[in-house]
């Protein structure tokens, strides 16, 4: 199907969607590993790739191929490459565009395990790394350097939903010759496609919204044919794609991609407006509120606020700012006490302790991830109920 006539939400359902021989609606799971040949001849034709066609799965295999090109659409994206998780998305990306000596300018509010990779993992490898505050453009102008390659970062971020102008950063990253790698998780292609914004790499956590059930771990690298051939090339070598298994799970997620995000910003916009209004919380980060920094920017980028919504406890006299966030945390009933985002159950984290423990005190404190700070995860429920599952807050 052409993608380009029509809507988002038809994409969702029907791009990427191929059918065999038995005329099945519902795409098929491909549970094999390897691929028949006709002759010898075709063997060496497609190894040698000069016939298109399968060979293996950790190359291709029918039932990822109809996620990549479905999410391909989605984002309208050349190409997508699917791996087995979302730090394999953001390994493979990197390892595929950058050599040793290279340099990676990523924002300091990126995903705990992306600030691991970045700083511990990778910079052994040679990759210099500096990160910057997501909001400050300047700072990122200030740390290009003539070996730059990427710039990296997420929008809105975590747990503080600070939004990074897409537009200016890629336009400062294209002036250094450098690629603006999005990680897009928070919002999907449903809420923000930064491809339009003008970045030119999203990188995808398929765990999290695409799958929106909490079953499966995937992800995904996406942009033009010629920045996804090295980073298919890892890939495939390195061998961390993604499981057939967990493809057909994401494209049945991707089906609802569109209703599931649409519910999860209109329950989240209500929390954090009741939040607001609660006299036991200090203060509600969420992109969709007129009290957030970057609400006009948000609005610009995205077609709603999203479904994370984070606030920090005012501490009664005898409390600490932690202990007030534990006992509200520890009050609920209904909500998971849980750090996993975008699923249908809504889920609570307390960051200092759990995503962001690993991130020293002064950085915590740099970037704002307070002790008295908790993330919400809104899911699908409904919004009284989780309004009465935080009944701590308005005692
Ligand atoms: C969860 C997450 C990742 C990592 O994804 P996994 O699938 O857990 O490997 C990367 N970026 C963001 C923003 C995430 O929330």
């Amino acid at each position: 199907m052409t993608t380009s006539q029509y809507h988002p939400e038809t994409l969702s359902v029907r791009a990427g969607s191929e059918s065999t021989e038995f005329g099945e609606n519902s795409e098929a799971l491909f549970l094999n590993s390897s691929f028949r040949f006709k002759s010898a001849a075709q063997a060496a034709a497609r190894f040698g790739g000069t016939e298109p066609g399968n060979i293996y799965s950790r190359f291709t295999n029918p039932t990822v191929t109809m996620f990549q090109n479905k999410l391909a659409a989605l984002e309208g994206a050349e190409q997508c490459v699917a791996t087995s998780s979302g730090m394999s998305a953001i390994l493979a990306c990197v390892m595929g565009l950058c050599s040793a000596g290279d340099h990676v300018v990523a924002s300091r509010s990126i995903f705990g395990t992306s600030v691991q990779l970045f700083s511990n993992i990778l910079k052994r490898w040679g990759l210099e790394v500096t990160f910057v505050a997501l909001t400050d453009v300047a700072a990122w102008q200030q740390a290009v350097t003539p070996k730059t390659k990427l710039f990296f970062i997420e929008t809105p971020s975590n747990p503080l939903t600070e939004v990074g102008d897409i537009q200016a950063l890629a336009t400062i990253a294209h002036q250094a010759g450098a690629h603006l790698v999005v990680d897009n998780c928070f919002c999907t292609p449903a809420i923000q496609k930064p491809l339009d914004l003008g970045a030119d790499i999203i990188i995808h956590s398929a765990t999290k919204y695409i799958d929106g059930q909490g079953r499966c771990l995937g992800g995904a690298v996406l942009g033009s044919k010629t920045l996804m051939e090295p980073v298919y090339g890892f890939l495939r070598t390195a061998g961390v794609t993604m499981s057939a298994f967990n493809a057909w799970v994401f494209l049945k997620g991707l089906e609802t991609l569109h209703v599931r995000m649409e519910a999860h910003a209109k329950r989240a916009l209500e929390l954090a407006l009741w939040l607001e209004a609660q006299p036991q919380v200090a203060r509600v980060h969420y992109p969709g509120l007129k009290s957030h920094p970057q609400h006009a920017l948000a609005m610009r980028q995205q077609s709603s606020g999203g479904g994370i919504v984070s606030f920090e406890v005012k501490p009664a006299s005898v409390q600490t700012a932690q202990e007030a966030a534990w006992a509200l945390i520890d009050a609920t009933q209904l909500i998971s006490i849980t750090a996993n985002l975008g699923d249908a159950k809504t889920t609570i984290t307390h960051p200092a302790t759990t995503t962001h423990s690993r991130v020293s005190a002064e950085a915590r404190a740099e970037t704002g991830i307070t002790d008295g700070l908790v993330r919400i995860a809104v899911g699908l429920e409904h919004v009284d109920d989780l309004k009465a599952d935080l009944a701590l807050l308005t005692r």
